[in-house]
């Protein structure tokens, strides 16, 4: 299948923290991707701003570093690999200080669309939009990208999105969940609302149960600060998984417009219902051999922050009352591995008897690896024997049914980056929304930091502590394995 790519229109990207881990990672090879595939004009400009003292030269030859770094080797060819240098430029500039302000005013061309990537610690947000305010950056035209995390709690999202919108109107602010970039989320969408197939079948009439799953083999690695102060619910639960969970539990958009598909989502997050002690576990990793505990991992004597968690949460609403959604989490766990499953119930009669067996259908929506689907349907085992029944899954992954290849399966950065460039804000949060997320986060971890409850101890390599499978177990269904 040949990959149908439409240019964006030329513009000038500053990517504020274009010397640190996200930006070398992520944000520049995506670049470099979309600059490769024909999509990214020749007049563009990609300029990094951080303090330290580099200049244009300096700077590419760090930008080309981390493209060998983190680019497939067969996509790094001279002639993309040259093009996409000459875009660069570098700005020393200081979001706290007057330094070098005036020099990235100098090559911000105004005929151009201006974007600025916020890409530094979250309290360099409010200072950088000041700033391109003050130094005359910040007019309708100009986008701003804002990284996760989006405040702590309720009461920091609303000082930052008061902050931004003092200098920038919403529709100006995009919010980044990488997760909504991924090519499966989007497909998530489609297969809901491009198929008559499953949107009869979506609701609690039919689905017994959905599964949102985020497993991570890794462990806090050198996050710890960070991670220590904020915990699972903060860094994924809040974000992340939240966002899956609206995506899966939203009413159909009247279109696929940026106001309509969020204003869907927001009124998902407002239905959740507030979620009860005895439908929350969390863990925290122990050392197991030469794998260090989390307590060593963030450098404390002790600390009640969970590296893990599992959520039963439920929605009152007519599509969804009485059908739970189960969140789950955590770091150090059997297998890098993130999916939706959603658990049809089971035919309401089986006309084959009980030895026939019975199975239910499951749609698993995989986010990695392998992106891709699976619809898991009920036909006869082949051969003689009489009538028993097997589950067989109807699979497709994507790279696969799109060709190797091909550039559809584009990474969630460098797709969003160039929504950003489009002015296309669908799959970015709003403010609204994620000040929703935070007021039905917030209760939650206030309820466990007002008890001093420690987490549960798991063992790097498990799925998580047995207390989560309990959760479920109590109501008759299990998790699907997190397999290696
Ligand atoms: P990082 O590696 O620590 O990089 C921080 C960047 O900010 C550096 O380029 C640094 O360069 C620059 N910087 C620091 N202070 C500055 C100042 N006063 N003025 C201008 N520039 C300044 O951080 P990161 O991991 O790339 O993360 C960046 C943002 O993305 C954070 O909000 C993080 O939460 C978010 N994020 C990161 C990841 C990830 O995988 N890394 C994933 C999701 C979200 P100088 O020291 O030269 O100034």
């Amino acid at each position: 299948m040949v990959s149908r790519v439409i240019p964006v229109d030329p513009f000038d990207l500053t990517i504020f923290g274009g010397t640190g881990d996200l930006a070398r990672r992520k944000i520049l090879p995506g670049l470099y991707r979309r600059f490769r595939s024909g999509q990214m004009p020749e007049d563009s400009r990609i300029i990094g701003a951080a303090r330290s003292d580099l200049d244009d030269n300096q700077y590419r030859d760090e930008v080309r570093a981390a493209l060998k770094e983190f680019v497939d080797r067969d996509r790094l060819d001279d002639a993309s690999l040259e093009g996409f240098l000459d875009l660069i430029r570098y700005v020393s500039i200081d979001a706290m200080g007057d330094a070098g302000w005036k020099e990235l005013k100098a090559h911000v061309r105004p005929d151009h669309i201006s974007a600025f990537y916020f890409s530094v610690a979250p309290s360099l947000f409010g200072p950088l939009a000041e700033r391109l305010h003050a130094y005359g950056m910040a007019d309708q035209s100009t986008r701003i990208v804002v990284e996760k995390p989006f405040g702590r709690d309720l009461e920091s999202a609303r000082e930052l999105n008061r902050t931004l919108a003092e200098h920038f109107d919403e529709t100006q602010i995009y919010r980044i969940d990488h997760y909504l970039g991924k090519e499966t989320v989007q497909n998530l969408m489609a297969l809901r609302f491009g198929n008559v197939l499953f949107e009869p079948l979506w609701n609690s009439q039919y689905v017994d149960h959905i599964q949102i799953t985020v497993a991570e083999t890794v462990g806090v690695g050198g996050r710890g600060g960070y991670y220590d102060r904020s915990g699972a619910m903060r860094d994924m639960v809040q974000n992340h998984l939240m966002q899956l969970l609206c995506l899966i539990a939203m009413e159909p958009p009247s279109q696929f417009d940026p106001d309509a598909v969020r204003d869907e989502k927001l009124k998902a997050i407002r239905a959740l219902d507030p979620v009860k002690p005895d439908s929350i576990v969390r863990g925290q990793y122990t050392g197991k051999g030469s794998t260090p505990s989390y307590l060593e991992d963030v450098e404390a004597e002790e600390s009640n922050t969970e590296s893990f968690i599992a959520l039963k949460v439920n929605i009152s609403n007519w599509r969804w009352a009485g059908t739970p959604i189960y969140l789950r989490t955590g770091k150090r766990l059997k297998a890098r591995q993130s999916e939706i499953a959603v658990v049809f119930k089971d035919a309401p009669h089986s006309i084959f008897g009980a030895e026939a067996g019975r199975h239910r259908n499951i749609l698993t929506i995989r986010l990695q690896p392998n992106e891709g689907m699976t619809l898991g349907v009920t036909i006869k085992e082949p051969g003689p024997g009489g009538m028993r029944l097997i589950d067989v899954p109807l699979d497709m992954t994507f790279a696969e049914a799109l060709g190797a290849e091909n550039d559809q399966v584009t990474d969630a950065y460098e797709r969003l980056v160039m929504d950003v460039i489009r002015g296309n804000q669908t799959l970015f949060m709003r403010g609204d929304e994620v000040e929703a997320a935070w007021a039905w986060t917030d209760p939650i971890i206030e309820s466990w930091d007002s008890t001093d409850r420690k987490p549960f101890p798991y063992e790097p390599g498990s799925s998580g502590p047995e207390e989560s499978a309990m959760m479920l177990h109590r109501e008759n269904r299990r998790w699907r394995e997190i397999r290696e």
